[in-house]
């Protein structure tokens, strides 16, 4: 008999040849979040499983972050032949449960000598005999005890949902605009979420922003990192870029000249690390410069597409996700983002692309941007 905990990916992403490249990056992944437990991660009769650690709850909590793990159940695997001993521990696994519950057996294996059915019926009556506290019912059970017959039997009652998504690296790398606020952690996650391998790129204004703000965004990709099994940072020099901008462009479209650099710049560092799509953390309307026509003067540099996952998030909802991956904590440290040192008085909400050509003409961009990208410090966390 063995404790272990069976691992569930989401079926809909199996179909076809897919199949195995997919559950080998999962194994990979997991692998990767279990790392100096102890633990072996295996496949076997087309499951993932996790055996030989010591600390159930933290390969629990460890797993199901896994980005493509949709739940997971700590299970016990044993011969399949002594009927008794099954029923023991079916017994076992229900004797401090309250309330009604129903056996669900399966049993791949068509040679068991008994069927369903058979197990259902004499599991449940022993539990039944064996724990008054439990009533059955086959509608709506408090609680499932699962037996599954195959090559050997695994029993389980306990489901604990995970994050589901998609192994990291299965769908292409992305390069997330990565500010020290609460949205763009959010942003990289929820995409990261979908399979993709995050890259970063910060935007620093030393000596406006601090040191400090600097060793924040890089605890914010840390705190990522984990879930995006590692993330490069490019943290790029953006002082002399901001400073030129303030002293020769319109203030009303600073910050939207500011934002088109910062895209044009990232869409550089997309393209040497073989990004396919830029991400941002703006939604619509929270600041000026993501009304819907400032969104379309910042797209206008990209050809890459741009995403936006929390477009239509309020920011409450924002910070929920933020919350709930543990990211909020950092954002919420008070060191000046680049952004807000610059800020001008009145930004324009409905900006016209030709103000925007025209400031932006009075800057030598090829060469400040070359500047820029020469300066950009790269820190793998
Ligand atoms: P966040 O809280 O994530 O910073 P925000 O509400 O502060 O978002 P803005 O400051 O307008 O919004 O920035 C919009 C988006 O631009 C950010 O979500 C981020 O993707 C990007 N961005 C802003 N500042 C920086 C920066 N210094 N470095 C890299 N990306 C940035
Ligand atoms: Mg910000």
């Amino acid at each position: 008999m063995q404790d272990l905990l069976l691992v569930r990916y989401g079926e809909i992403f199996l179909k076809g040849l897919n199949r195995p490249y997919f559950i080998r990056a999962l194994v990979r992944k997991i692998r990767y979040a279990v790392r100096g437990m102890g633990a072996d991660v295996h496949v076997h009769d087309g499951r993932i499983f996790v055996r030989g650690f010591s600390d159930l709850d933290t390969v629990i909590d460890r797993v199901t972050r896994v980005f493509g793990v949709h739940s997971v159940s700590p299970a016990v695997e044993m011969p399949k032949e002594d009927f008794d001993a099954l029923c023991d521990q079916a017994i076992d696994m229900t004797k401090d449960l309250k309330g009604t519950f129903k056996v669900n057996a399966r049993r791949s294996d068509k040679r068991y000598p008994m069927n369903s059915m058979a197990i259902n019926e004499e599991v449940g009556y022993r539990i039944l005999n064996a724990n008054p506290e439990l009533k059955v019912d086959v509608h709506h059970p408090d609680y499932l005890m699962n037996i599954e017959i195959r090559d050997m039997a695994y029993l389980y009652v306990k489901v604990v949902p995970a994050v589901g998504g998609m192994p990291v690296g299965t769908n292409g790398n992305a390069t997330l605009l990565l500010s020290g606020g609460i949205d763009s952690p959010v942003a990289g996650w929820m995409i990261a979420k979908r399979g993709v391998q995050i890259n970063a790129v910060h935007f620093h204004s030393y000596p406006y922003t601090s040191d400090r703000a600097k060793e924040k965004v890089l605890d914010l990709a840390r705190k990522l990192s984990f879930s995006c099994c590692g993330i490069k940072v490019h943290v790029v020099p953006f002082t002399e870029i901001q400073m030129q901008i303030h002293e020769k462009c319109p203030d009303e479209y600073t910050t939207l000249i500011m934002r088109r650099y910062m895209m044009r710049i990232a869409e550089r560092i997309a393209e040497q690390t073989e990004s396919e799509a830029l991400i941002t953390g703006e939604s619509i309307g929270q600041v000026a410069s993501q009304t819907m026509t400032a969104l379309g003067t910042t797209d206008a540099v990209a050809r890459m597409p741009v995403f936006r996952p929390l477009i239509g998030f309020d920011k409450s909802e924002i910070i929920a996700i933020a919350r709930k991956i543990g990211t909020l904590e950092i954002s919420e440290q008070p060191f000046e983002d680049c952004c807000t040192v610059f800020t001008p008085r009145h930004p324009a909400t409905h900006p016209k692309l030709e103000k925007i050509l025209e400031g932006e003409s009075r800057l030598d961009e090829e060469e400040l941007i070359q500047r820029a990208l020469d300066g950009t410090e790269v820190i793998r966390v």
